[in-house]
């Protein structure tokens, strides 16, 4: 191992924003990141599971004890799916540090109703948060990031989005929607050195607490997450549009992969039916990485 490789991951002189850190996986971000030397807005609306109600005591308590642990921190009590509450949540970190290089975009509720039951405001008020909440956050801290050309944003996808889960149409479309946003800010970023992920976690939190079995409770701390946000908000991380399954320490690259693929100049409906099995092959897939998998893609058609 190099001195480099042994060398302590800090956050020295860096402004960073959670939203959502006030409760679970966003408090523990919060405190790492805050440990590390970055200086934290901890951003929380301070609502119930479902959204509903606020308070000014999380987002608070998460910022006292940055403070009281050596670091720096301000409380911010916006709403992220509102233009004004996300361009606030950013002019926070520029009063309070004067500049913004981290964004990590966690704040997230649950309306979970099965499909045929779900109504249009339980699905507009989860793409509300996840989704435009964080375009907004992204919005008003890019222009920043920009002109300073340095930023890097961590999403919070789910694997609910990448998968699909019973009951959860408003959350995964919400959560994959996160993953096209994921990409696009990273060929958008990349002039600007913006480099933006996103991570589909597992956690022991209030929003987990009911669905995963008691014993996960030890193992799936969030305290076993943040690091990889911590580190794909770091300087030293070049990757960017990639996603991550991250839980109880493990973490991998979820990628989206386009099969070889089977081709005709006579396309018809029955010669689709007997060459299915060709359309859904998995291996060789094209490229995946960001940048070369559309033009893969496009000369497999040719
Ligand atoms: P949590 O409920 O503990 O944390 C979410 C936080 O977001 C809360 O503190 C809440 O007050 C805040 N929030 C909600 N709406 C807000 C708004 N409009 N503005 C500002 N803050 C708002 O749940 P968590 O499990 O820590 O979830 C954090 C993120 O991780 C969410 O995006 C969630 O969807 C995602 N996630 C969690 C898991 C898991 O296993 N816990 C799995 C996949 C994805």
């Amino acid at each position: 191992m190099t001195a480099a490789e042994g060398s302590e991951l800090r956050f020295d002189g860096r402004v960073a924003i959670v939203t959502g850190a006030g409760h679970g996986l966003g408090r523990s971000h919060a405190l790492l990141l805050g440990r590390r030397g970055a200086k934290v807005v901890v951003n929380d609306l301070g609502g119930a599971l479902d959204g509903s109600g606020a308070s000014s005591g999380p987002a608070a308590e998460v910022a006292e004890l940055i403070v009281k642990n050596g670091g720096e921190a301000v409380a911010s009590t916006d709403n992220v799916a509102t233009p004004e509450g996300a361009e606030a949540i950013v002019r926070t970190a520029l009063d309070a540090f004067g500049r913004v290089d981290v964004v990590v975009n966690n704040a997230g509720i649950l309306r979970d109703r099965s499909f045929g039951k779900m109504t249009v405001e339980e699905f507009d008020a989860v793409i509300a948060v996840h989704v435009r909440g964080s375009f907004l956050v992204s919005r008003a801290a890019f222009p920043h990031m920009k002109e300073q050309a340095y930023g890097r944003i961590v999403n919070t996808s789910s694997p609910a989005g990448l998968f699909g889960n019973f009951g959860q149409a408003n959350y995964s479309t919400a959560k994959m929607g996160l993953v096209g946003l994921t990409k696009t800010l990273g060929i958008e970023g990349a002039r600007a050195n913006i480099k933006a992920n996103a991570i589909a976690p597992v956690a022991w939190t209030r929003m987990t607490e009911t669905l995963l079995p008691a014993e996960f409770e030890s193992r799936f701390t969030p305290e076993r997450v943040s690091p990889l946000v911590a580190y794909l908000a770091h300087e030293s991380c070049e990757t960017t549009g990639e996603v991550f399954s991250v839980g109880a320490g493990r973490i991998a690259r979820v990628f989206v992969a386009e099969g070889p693929g089977w081709r005709t100049d006579d396309l018809t409906i029955e010669a689709i039916r007997d060459n299915w099995e060709a359309v859904m092959a998995e291996q060789p897939y094209l490229p995946t990485t960001l940048g070369q998998q559309a033009g893969a893609s496009l000369q497999a058609m040719l």
